[in-house]
């Protein structure tokens, strides 16, 4: 077995603390990678917290993985000793079934094995990127250019994909408004996607402190949802919404910014299930829709198109000991806009 660091919370109650146990040795068809950075999700937080369901501990958190290769597996064919590489949300699947045959292993009809907080195929509980190392099959393991800055890339693996997925899906492009609703980590890479892809971006958010960086970041916009005239203005007027926030909050207020026919697209996940009235729908054909995350076709694809944009996160890397201010920060809505980990402070 390969001796592991991390830093884990050990039930729902108590803040991350630094934790040792053992990962598998490398496989065949592994690939290990020494971890260099890893991002911050609002995930991490909901799930310590059980706020989703109940979860398995310790748990290590940690899904926006990027560091170098160090060993791979005799089979191993499209990773080398030394190369960049990154892991997200995923590391395993049935790969056999038709979504996964699909590059869609996120919606694997068997299940994907999450990165953390999950139990492989193996039976053994999976541990995230809070740690020096990881173990993952290579099919999961996605290639990193060298020429973007890597902290910064470590976000695109969750909230990079997780937004890019359902704008391509769902073709949002030059003719369409595009609002994002909630500027943090998703959101603010949902602004970058958007604009690069040519539709005209309003950030709806309940942070007016934040406008200038929404421009900055791409949006074209800036609704202060608190405000009822700023709202007043942009009612019926959107043909996507793409719902980033991860509180609860009034789906029906949001839905009534949908022009007819519009589409809401929820990548948040607050821990109650949404109330959304009939009339908030039928009233001008409107759609709700929901995403996660994207299969790994998807990743890379999205990967090698921000190196070609050289679209990355902006972030604060910290040190991992001020991971539990971290999320209090994050929590206030307080982050400029991604945590990353300096894993070397582990
Ligand atoms: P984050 O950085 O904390 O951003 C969430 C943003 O939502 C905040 O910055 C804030 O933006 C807004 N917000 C917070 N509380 C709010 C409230 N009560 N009412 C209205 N707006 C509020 O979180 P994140 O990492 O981007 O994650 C966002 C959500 O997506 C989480 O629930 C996470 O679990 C989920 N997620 C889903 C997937 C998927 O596959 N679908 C993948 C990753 C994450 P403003 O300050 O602009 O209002
Ligand atoms: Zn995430």
């Amino acid at each position: 077995m390969i001796q592991a660091k991390a830093y884990a919370a050990q039930n729902p109650e108590t803040d991350l603390a630094p934790w040792d146990f053992e990962r598998r040795e490398v496989g065949p068809h592994d690939v290990q990678l020494e971890i260099l950075f890893c991002g911050v999700c609002h995930s991490d937080l909901h799930q310590i917290k059980n706020e989703w369901f109940s979860g398995i501990f310790p748990m290590v958190p940690g899904h926006e993985i990027v560091g170098k290769v160090i060993k791979v597996g005799d089979h191993v064919k499209k990773f080398n000793s030394g190369d960049l590489a990154g892991v997200g949300c995923m590391v395993d699947s049935c790969q056999v079934c038709e979504n996964c045959k699909d590059g869609l292993e996120q919606y694997c009809l068997e299940g994907n094995t999450q990165t953390y907080n999950n139990k492989g195929r193996d039976g053994v509980p999976t541990y995230g990127g809070y740690s020096n190392t990881i173990v993952v099959r290579e099919e999961f393991v996605l290639h990193i250019s060298d020429k973007l800055p890597l902290a910064a890339t470590a976000p695109l693996l969750c909230a990079g994909i997780t937004t890019y997925s359902p704008l391509r899906h769902w073709k949002v492009g030059k003719g369409h408004k595009l609002a994002i609703l909630g500027l943090g980590g998703l959101g603010h890479m949902g602004v970058k996607f958007g604009a690069a892809f040519g539709a005209e971006v309003t950030v709806l958010s309940t942070s007016p402190s934040k406008e200038a960086e929404a421009k900055a970041l791409g949006a074209h916009h800036f609704v202060v949802t608190s405000d009822p005239e700023q709202l007043k203005a942009v009612t019926g007027s959107f043909d996507f919404i793409l719902d980033t926030v991860s509180a609860e909050h009034d789906m029906n207020l949001y839905l009534s910014l949908l022009r007819t026919n519009g589409t809401l697209i929820g990548v948040g996940v607050p821990s109650q299930p949404y109330s959304v009235h009939p009339f908030s729908l039928l009233a001008g054909r409107k759609s709700m829709a929901g995403s996660g995350i994207g299969g790994i076709p998807e990743t890379q694809e999205m990967l090698d198109f921000c190196a070609e944009h050289n679209i990355v996160s902006d972030i604060e890397i910290i040190d991992i000991k001020d991971i539990t201010a971290s999320y209090a920060r994050m929590l206030k809505g307080d982050v400029r806009y991604r945590f990353v980990i300096d894993m070397a402070t582990l």
